[in-house]
């Protein structure tokens, strides 16, 4: 069946690639395959399946609603559906945090909403400069794509880059503080920095590599951003919705963006984007920026149901716990190979495991699919395995798929540093530095 794909779709298909399987049907945490075979998730669609395949919650509203004929598309008309979503959202949501946001719908990627935020910031700002940063992902259409940072996604053909620089992330120079560089820029007026309309960053950089912003970090960017009379807009498509621990991810440090920027687990896997703008700054013109899919009515239903996950503690405890067990096991996977030096880190439920070389990560990849784990890997070198199960996994499951991780990291080691069985505790060859080498595949083809 896959011949079908390989023969009729356009060759920039990339999951396919990596996963080639045809999926069939998914609940929770698992997924099966036409064939019957059963895969545990920890990839969910990139950070879109956040509360599993098939929410049972989500589902019996998305039938009960087709059901009674609700309104499908109306464009961005008033519909029952969009207002129960906004009402439930500013009462679930914005108002217990104390935050004040327009909603924007976009159109229903990622992108859109990206593409919308960096509109809207030059035109409140009336300048035209962006800074993002090294590593940072913000989608594929010509706007986002310029403050997407991989060269991989790049073409001089494209003409997009202009107008935007990338300043080095937190942790990029080591314990440089790079918010002072940053800061220091911006003062001097010979850096051949231009003073930007927004600065746009993702807390935890997703496909970047699961870089960790510090709280105090991002409260100087913000503080940057104040001083220097720019806005701050949060990417919070990947570890937004929960996917941190609560539900935006700037709820940590205390920070509050001029713009956020929200998409993928929204509406529980479909298509939905919304971006927040502080109420002064939505200067928007009626149908300025405009699109035939905004805000699309059965994502609204299932997005309002999903929000209620939020109205109490259980989620957030669950995650907490996830969280915990995860950074103890990863932990306990670098103490098992000292000499390769693997390291970890993550926030909430996006955890990595940096195995330093995109060529063992790809065979932890294949062999753990090959042994039902659906897993993929982010960075530079896509070097870094990403573990982003649901938030809603059972510990069971959860722990089957660290098994088979675990397998998997092993089977990878053994035949790519020739060790025949490797053992827990045997010493391995000597093999430091790892070499990091760019792996020439897709690279890491995102969604
Ligand atoms: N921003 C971030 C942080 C993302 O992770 C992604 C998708 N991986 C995007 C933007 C783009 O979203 P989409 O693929 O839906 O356009």
């Amino acid at each position: 069946m896959l011949e079908t794909i390989d023969g009729l779709e356009s060759g920039v298909r990339g999951y396919v690639r990596l996963f080639p399987t045809v999926f069939d049907t998914a609940l929770g945490s698992e997924l099966f395959d036409v064939d019957g075979k059963r895969y545990v998730d920890f990839f969910c669609g990139a950070g879109t399946l956040n509360y599993g395949h098939n929410n049972p919650r989500s589902n019996a509203a998305l039938i009960a609603y087709i059901q009674r004929h609700g309104i499908q598309h109306g464009l961005d008309t008033a519909t029952r559906a969009k207002i129960e979503f906004l009402e439930s959202f500013q009462t679930i949501i914005l108002e217990p945090r104390g935050l004040d946001y327009r909603v924007q719908f976009t159109g229903p990627t990622g992108t859109n909403a990206v593409e919308a935020a960096l509109k809207l910031s030059r035109k409140y700002k009336k300048r035209s400069h962006v800074i993002a940063f090294t590593h940072g992902y913000h989608g594929h259409s010509l706007g986002a794509l310029a403050v997407t940072a991989n060269r991989y996604y790049h073409d001089q053909h494209y003409g997009s880059r202009s107008n935007v620089s990338h300043l080095p992330f937190d942790g990029y120079l080591g314990d440089t503080d790079t918010a002072a560089l940053l800061d220091r820029m911006l003062e001097d007026p010979s850096s051949g920095l231009p003073i930007p309309a927004a600065i746009i960053l993702e807390t935890v950089q997703g496909e970047g590599g699961i870089n960790v912003a510090s709280s105090t970090w991002l409260r100087k960017i913000d503080a940057i951003c104040r001083k220097h009379d720019i806005l701050l807009i949060a990417d919070e498509i990947q570890i937004g919705n929960g996917r941190s621990g609560q539900f935006f991810s700037f709820e940590q440090s205390g920070i509050v963006p001029d713009i956020v920027c929200i998409s993928k687990s929204i509406a529980g896997g479909l298509p939905m984007s919304i971006v927040l703008i502080r109420p002064e700054v939505d200067v928007w013109k009626p149908g300025e920026h405009t699109g035939t899919f905004r805000g699309h009515n059965l994502a609204f239903v299932t997005g309002r149901t999903l929000l209620d996950y939020w109205k109490d503690d259980v989620l957030a405890n669950g995650i907490k716990r996830h969280q915990l067990y995860l950074e103890h096991h990863l932990r306990s996977v670098c103490g098992k190979y000292p000499e390769l030096s693997f390291t970890t880190r993550g926030r909430g439920l996006m955890q990595g495991l940096d195995v330093r070389c995109g060529k063992l990560a790809r065979a932890v990849i294949d062999h753990a699919f090959a042994n039902g784990l659906v897993i993929e890997a982010a960075g530079a070198y896509d070097e870094v395995l990403k573990l982003m199960p649901a938030l809603t996994i059972s510990p069971e499951i959860l722990d089957e798929g660290l098994q088979i991780l675990d397998a998997a990291l092993a089977h990878a080691v053994s035949s790519l540093l020739r060790v025949p069985t490797y053992k827990e505790g045997a010493a391995l060859p000597a093999l430091n530095p790892l070499p990091i080498q760019p792996v020439a595949s897709f690279s890491s083809a995102t969604s």
